[in-house]
């Protein structure tokens, strides 16, 4: 099969779209073609080099395809399905993942992390992970859903305990996991305060449900959120941008106030004034891809129309270092989807 490999990690150049040997799916294993495979940042830090991966390396997360093998174990899937992937590898006996606790799960990863992911023709996977996707949703788009959306609903639900009516500041409205929150918290009928970057994102954001959106270049996050809420503060911020935004994002929580953290993109070396976080006490959240029930009540909401994925553009597979470039360059709004 086509495959895009990295045999080495470093800058787009060491992304090899070649020749790889097929994989050869287990008795309890899917054998799966895949028609798009979504990108995350979570591509480039593999790419620039993340502990412990082995190469040569096939990086992608978030899979949509349709089934051509089924292994002799498996029930209740059959070819030629159209599926999208649980975007996680878990051993599926231990305490946490029979408690439903997938992702405490000591050998927990991310598709495409330590273990071979999408950017490639065909993929052999658990059963678990298949999950067959209404004709209604195009490749592209099923592909758009699986981490972000995940992430997004873990943060909100599983985490910070999202509760009607709650005011939720969601930074970084273009990215994958802004679009998945600000949806979710209106869901909720949250009062969402989205940033964005430019006057067309703002847009999009609008577009998305939420209620203000605040230029993060030009305005003061916390100064404009201050303003919103007469002085509150939000209940929720959610967080993935890092260094460049953490100052701002603690002091825009009110009294008792939730920060969800899921990623770092500006960089991991942030600092808190312990003062604040025990005298306003703050909760500040980690948070990290999600269990597979809250993947299965996420997706209902994205079959049913309630949630939507959103894709920024499609690359062919070949130009996956093109690709690359233009998503380290953050002018998407959504998802850069790879077409094998
Ligand atoms: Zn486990």
């Amino acid at each position: 099969m086509k495959a895009v490999r990295i045999h080495q990690f470093g800058g787009t150049d060491v992304l090899q779209y070649e020749d790889a040997p097929d994989p050869s799916p287990r008795k309890d294993q899917v054998l799966v073609r895949v028609r798009a495979c979504a990108m995350n940042h979570l591509d480039v830090w593999v790419r620039k080099g993340l502990p412990k991966i082995q190469l040569p390396h096939i990086p992608g997360s978030d899979i949509a395809g349709e089934i051509v093998e089924v292994g002799e174990y498996v029930t209740g899937l059959r070819s030629g399905q159209r599926v999208l992937l649980a975007p996680m590898v878990f051993c599926n006996h231990c305490a946490q993942c029979t408690a439903g606790n997938h992702n405490l799960c000591r050998d927990f990863t991310v598709l495409g992390n330590l273990v071979d992911g999408g950017d490639c023709e065909l993929i052999a996977i658990s059963a678990v992970n298949v999950i067959p996707i209404p004709d209604s949703l195009g490749f592209a788009e099923a592909a758009s859903v699986p981490l972000v959306f995940l992430t997004a609903f873990h943060m909100l639900t599983g985490r910070a305990a999202l509760r009607p009516g709650n005011v939720v500041l969601v930074l970084g409205a273009n990215s994958g996991v802004g679009i998945a929150a600000i949806q979710i918290a209106k869901l909720f009928n949250a009062t969402v305060i989205a940033t964005a970057g430019s006057d067309q994102k703002i847009e999009r954001a609008r577009g998305l449900g939420a209620d203000y959106v605040i230029n993060h270049y030009q305005q003061k996050i916390s100064d404009e959120v201050r303003r919103i809420t007469n002085k509150e503060g939000v209940d929720i911020v959610i967080e993935h941008v890092g260094v460049a935004t953490w100052e701002e994002s603690i002091k825009s929580l009110k009294p008792g106030g939730t920060l969800v953290t899921c990623g770092a993109t500006t960089g991991f070396d942030a600092r808190i004034d312990l003062r604040v976080l025990f005298a306003r006490q703050l909760a500040l959240l980690g948070s990290y891809m999600g269990t597979m029930f809250e993947l299965n009540e996420v997706l209902k909401l994205v079959f049913s129309g309630k949630l939507k994925p959103v894709v920024d553009r499609t690359f062919p597979l070949k130009n996956v270092r093109a690709a690359h470039e233009y998503m380290e360059k953050s002018e998407m709004f959504g998802k850069i989807v790879l077409l094998p």
